[in-house]
């Protein structure tokens, strides 16, 4: 294993301290069992990194006793060879093409005495006749099988326990949050070197896409290129549009590293041959530059244990609103970030969420004006054990390129 590929493992240690503070979790909030599809919950907890199909692939993590992952039979081989399996904190438990795999699970759920008839009800709540939880991303069709085989039982979403896990990033999280960030910066750092005048948005994105790639993502997820007026639209797809001289760029572009997002946003001023028929930044330009520049940093300087997720978003719309431009600043701060570009903390009003240390969430505010431009900036932020932790270092002085 070279250097760069044990930087990016996480070792078998780490997923059964997962699954122990899981288990712990269940017990706490009273649940019965969690089951957990594919997708990023079940990557947190096994290692296993797959697509959902129509195929059952589920852990089953009963409140007490051995925990399953009861997968197809093309899939055992890859699900015995996760960090969990293999550290033998999961007996893979396959099954066949005519195989009836919801009666499986019921009768594994059974097994750990969690099952229980259906019409005792009454001491549901707690224990083996608590709630079952369901992730998130575990498809309808699955849990309409499940709740066909198990009559009576209670299903809750599983994201009530997974959620307060994930979002608290351990050790290995914030290196690979790190190592993404980074990689995100170094595109960022290149694309804005130029040149952008004549080409279009999309060939842009290409380049970018191919630059998170070359710079260590696995996947090129997004590459947002949005000029001119297209930048008023804070989601706008790059297209056919040509970039001009004389108008702001924002790019907002990210990538999955060993499973891990990065998302970054710098927004950049076309000048193009200032003598000669381009131009220099406006002064408004540079004034909304500047605001949603100090709004970033308003909101930064707020991030520290206990400050609330929406004192976060406030810190931001304050300096925005106070100059005159809050209803242009048309989205919350941030979002949280890790195996999902879009996970919690979500850093909103109404979100009285405290922030904690290993708390990773971007904070992105913009002002966008309708039909003529817009400006973001987005840093991903790390609650350190006395204040943020920036996990991206690209500058966010205003760049200006000529070509
Ligand atoms: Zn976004
Ligand atoms: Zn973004
Ligand atoms: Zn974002």
């Amino acid at each position: 294993m070279t250097a760069e590929e044990s930087n990016r493992r996480i070792p078998a240690e780490r997923y059964t301290a997962r699954l122990a503070a899981c288990r712990d979790a269940i017990a706490e909030r009273g649940f019965s069992a969690l089951l957990v599809g594919v997708g990023p919950d079940l990557r947190y907890l096994t290692g296993f990194v797959g697509e959902p199909m129509e195929r059952i692939t589920l852990l089953v993590v009963p409140r007490e006793g051995p925990v399953s992952f009861v997968v197809p039979q093309l899939e055992a081989v890859k699900a015995g060879s996760t960090p969990l399996a293999s550290a033998g904190a999961a007996t893979v438990v396959p099954f066949g093409e005519t195989d009836d795999a919801a009666g499986i699970v019921a009768g594994l759920l059974a097994a750990a005495g969690t099952s229980g008839a259906a019409g005792t009800d009454a001491a549901a709540g707690t224990g083996a006749r608590g709630a079952i939880g369901v992730s998130d991303r575990l498809w309808a069709m699955h849990v309409l099988q499940m709740q066909a085989v198990l009559p009576g039982r209670r299903f809750e979403p599983a994201s009530t326990v997974l959620r307060e896990l994930r979002q608290v990033k351990d050790a290995d999280e914030a290196r690979l949050l790190l190592l993404a960030a980074r990689a995100a910066d170094r595109t960022v750092n290149a694309i804005s070197a130029g040149r952008l005048i004549g080409r279009t948005e999309s060939e842009v994105s290409r380049e970018i896409r191919q630059r998170l790639i070359d710079e260590g993502h696995d996947l090129a997820d997004f590459a947002i290129v949005g000029s001119g007026p297209n930048g008023a639209s804070p989601h706008h797809d790059a297209g056919e549009r040509v970039i001009g001289a004389g108008e702001p760029v924002v790019i907002d572009i990210g990538g999955t590293l060993a499973g891990y997002l990065s998302d970054t946003t710098r927004t950049i001023w076309v000048a193009g041959d200032v003598e000669h028929g381009g131009s220099a930044p406006t002064p408004e330009f540079t004034r909304v530059y500047d605001l949603v520049r100090r709004a970033q940093a308003a909101a930064t300087a707020t991030v520290r244990p206990g400050a609330t997720a929406e004192s976060v978003d406030a810190a931001a719309r304050g300096v925005i609103a106070a100059a005159g431009y809050g209803e242009y600043f048309t989205h919350r701060t941030g979002h949280g970030i890790g195996l999902e570009v879009h996970e919690d903390p979500y850093i909103v009003a109404g979100n009285p969420t405290p922030l904690g240390p290993g708390m990773a969430f971007s904070v992105e505010p913009g002002i966008y004006l309708p039909g003529r431009w817009g400006v973001r900036l987005e840093n991903i932020v790390m609650c350190g054990a006395t204040g943020p932790d920036v996990l991206n270092r690209s500058s966010l002085d205003l760049r200006v390129v000529r070509g």
